[in-house]
């Protein structure tokens, strides 16, 4: 890894060393497995999945890239832990899902295989990196003229501090500490001028809520803690 590359090694390193029990899904990775039928949801308002080329930047062990795949898509899960890439392999191969990984960054993907893929999904990962802007961009150069892109990550509010970090980490402990910096949370406004400069139109934007006594989450208006955007290539 060189230090031009758009990442953190300690990003890299903290997922990295949680990879075996990435699949646990009451372990550390709990609120993706509880969040993944969601945010399948709301992709699936705006493309049907089958048959579609997609790839997922920053897939980790692969709880979004398998979901896609099991509706039918062509699914490429991409990451730079190479732990990660091979829990997300073994899972695939134990699990019978057809979904192909690859150790590799979003950036260098874009100029080898640029306008190549139906659609694009980069979710809980750009809160992560030194620079979200490339990875909006490289996003953007990866999907076709047409394609949507899908994001989600955390608002920078001060509510979303409180519950994501306070709460979430420290006080009901669904999260390991450390597992978010405040001040590498994005704003919606933020993610939306960083998308359409680089041609991607927003389409919808919904938060991703939990209910604290149900312990349930759910999509719907507020987007001040987690939110999902999708966004769309123009033609
Ligand atoms: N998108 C997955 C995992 C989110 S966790 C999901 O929502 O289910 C964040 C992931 O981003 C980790 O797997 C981490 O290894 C990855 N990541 C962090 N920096 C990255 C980078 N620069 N390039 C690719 N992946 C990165």
């Amino acid at each position: 890894m060189t230090a031009k590359e758009n990442v953190y090694p300690h990003e890299i390193n903290k997922f990295g060393s949680m990879a075996e029990r990435w699949w646990d899904p009451q372990g550390e990775f709990k609120t993706l497995h509880d969040i993944n039928p969601l945010r399948l949801a709301f992709i699936e308002r705006y493309v049907s999945l089958a048959g579609q080329r997609i790839v997922d930047v920053g897939c980790g062990g692969g709880i979004l890239t398998e979901g896609l795949a099991r509706q039918g898509a062509e699914a490429l899960g991409i990451d730079l832990s190479a732990d990660l890439i091979d829990v997300a392999d073994l899972h695939a191969l134990e699990s019978g899902v057809n979904a192909q990984y690859q150790k590799i960054s979003a950036e260098a993907l874009a100029k080898q295989q640029p306008g190549s893929f139906d659609h694009v999904t980069c979710m809980e990962m750009l809160e992560h990196v030194p620079d979200p802007g490339s990875i909006i961009s490289a996003c953007a150069s990866l999907v076709k003229p047409g394609g949507m892109v899908f994001f989600s990550t955390l608002n920078r509010k001060r509510k979303a501090y409180a519950l994501a970090i306070v709460a979430a980490e420290h006080v009901l402990r669904m999260l390991p500490k450390g597992t978010h910096d405040y001040k590498k949370f994005i704003k919606p406004s933020e993610l939306s001028q960083s998308a359409r400069s680089v041609g991607l139109e927003l389409q919808g934007m919904v938060g991703i809520e939990y209910n604290p006594f149900t312990q349930q989450f759910s999509l719907g208006k507020d987007i001040d803690i987690n939110y999902i955007a999708a966004f769309k290539r123009a033609e």
